[in-house]
Formats: structure tokens, C-alpha cells, sequence
């Protein structure tokens, strides 16, 4: 089987399991080429839905994971998106096919060698609308913020606080709050007059932890 077929059967799995609902973000899953953020070596295990290392102790998240951040994140059309955790920039690539033209991704790492090749990536495969930043995420981007939406992509023991800040009105931000070995998905929302809420979503993930002075 080629990319493309086992690409189209990845997303019929999600979808049929009923993790992906929403069509901006199986447009999404069925556009981005996953095996473009495999080291060479890796790339026969680009459509198993499994985290796989990417270096420097780091993985690529596993698609069903993805999906179901995505489907709580509820990115739209045109939105400025912040990612804590760029890694390997698989995502910050299903998020610009999202937000298209008119949006704006941007991702913060903290690891230089991943932020490199990340940005030598999502450069490579065409993508203009996403800045990588090199630093540490738990500050947020402050010289981009307010965001519409933010997704944490490393484990949290807590959501930071310069994320909720930099969450615009109207905002929602999703992070897996947890222990070393166990998170589940928080989601926060800022109504438009500011205030917040949150929610812990069903169901439990095992990330790399959120690496921070903070
Ligand atoms: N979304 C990425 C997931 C990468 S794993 C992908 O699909 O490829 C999480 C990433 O978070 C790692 O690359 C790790 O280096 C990075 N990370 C950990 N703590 C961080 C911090 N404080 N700031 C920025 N990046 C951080």
C-alpha cells in the first residue's frame, strides 16, 4: 500500500470509532503527508496509529490523539493557533490546513535541532503561514498573543498560567494536565467578557512532559 491509500485508511478508522467528526479536520488528516515528519529511517511506521520517536527524546504524537485534541480544540477558519510542543511540526501542518490563508500557526520548542528541522519541514512542503519559535512554551509568545486557540502538546502538571493569559476572548486552549505517566485533556474556554472555564474530557493519554523553568 502507498502513503496516500494507508493515509485514507487512517482517517476512515478515526472517523469510523468516531474520534474525528468534524470535516475541517479530516480535510486536514487526509491532506498532510505524516510520513514528511518520520526521520528516514522511520517512515515504513508513518500510518500505524502510535507515537514514534523523532530524536532527542521526543516523539510524534499519535494520530488518534491528535484527533481527539483537535475535535476539543475546535479550530476554525482564519484563527491564530499557538502550539506548545512543536516537535516535529506534524501538527502545526494539520492546524495551518485548518486556519488556511487568512489564520496563523505558530509553535514553540524548546529543543533547537527539532525547531530546525521542523521549520526545514513545513518550509519544504510549502506551508507559509506557520512560524516556529525556539524557547520555552509554559511563557507562551507574548509578542503574538492574544490567541484564538492554544494546544499544549506535552504533559502538564498544570496549565501555565501565561497560556490562559495569552488565551484571546472567546478563546479555547487544550493541554494534557496530569501526572509523569497519566494526563488527561483539559479544556479551558474564555467567554467574551474574559471569564473562564474548564472541563477534564474523558479518556487518558500518555505524552512527553512539558519541559520548563516556570
Ligand atoms: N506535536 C508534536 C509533538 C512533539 S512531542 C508532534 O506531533 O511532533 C512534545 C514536544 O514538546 C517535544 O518536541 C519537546 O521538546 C517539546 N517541549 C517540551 N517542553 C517544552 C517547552 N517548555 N517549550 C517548548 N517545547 C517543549
Amino acid at each position: 500500500m502507498d502513503f496516500a491509500e494507508q493515509r485514507k485508511k487512517l482517517v476512515e478508522r478515526m472517523v469510523a470509532s468516531g474520534i474525528l467528526k468534524s470535516k475541517q479536520i479530516i480535510d486536514a488528516f487526509l491532506k498532510v503527508k505524516r510520513e514528511a515528519f518520520f526521520t528516514e529511517d522511520m517512515k515504513n511506521y508513518s500510518y500505524v496509529d502510535s507515537a514514534f520517536p523523532i530524536g532527542y527524546g521526543q516523539t510524534i504524537s499519535q494520530p488518534s490523539t491528535i484527533a481527539v485534541m483537535l475535535e476539543l480544540l475546535e479550530p476554525k477558519k482564519g484563527q491564530k493557533i499557538l502550539e506548545v510542543g512543536a516537535g516535529s511540526g506534524y501538527v502545526l501542518a494539520l492546524l495551518s490546513e485548518i486556519v488556511g490563508k487568512e489564520g496563523k500557526v505558530i509553535g514553540i520548542e524548546r529543543i533547537p535541532q527539532l525547531a530546525n528541522r521542523a521549520k526545514h519541514t513545513l518550509a519544504k512542503l510549502g506551508y507559509k503561514n506557520i512560524e516556529i519559535v525556539l524557547g520555552d512554551g509554559a511563557k507562551g509568545y507574548a509578542k503574538e498573543a492574544p490567541f484564538d486557540r492554544i494546544i499544549v502538546s506535552a504533559a502538564c502538571s498544570e496549565v501555565p498560567q501565561a497560556l490562559i493569559d495569552q488565551l484571546a476572548n472567546n478563546g479555547r486552549l487544550v493541554a494534557p494536565v496530569g501526572t509523569r505517566f497519566m494526563q488527561q485533556m483539559q479544556v479551558i474556554t474564555k467567554n467574551s467578557k474574559g471569564k473562564l472555564k474548564s472541563f477534564f474530557a474523558n479518556g487518558y493519554f500518555v505524552f512527553v512532559p512539558l519541559i520548563s523553568e516556570e
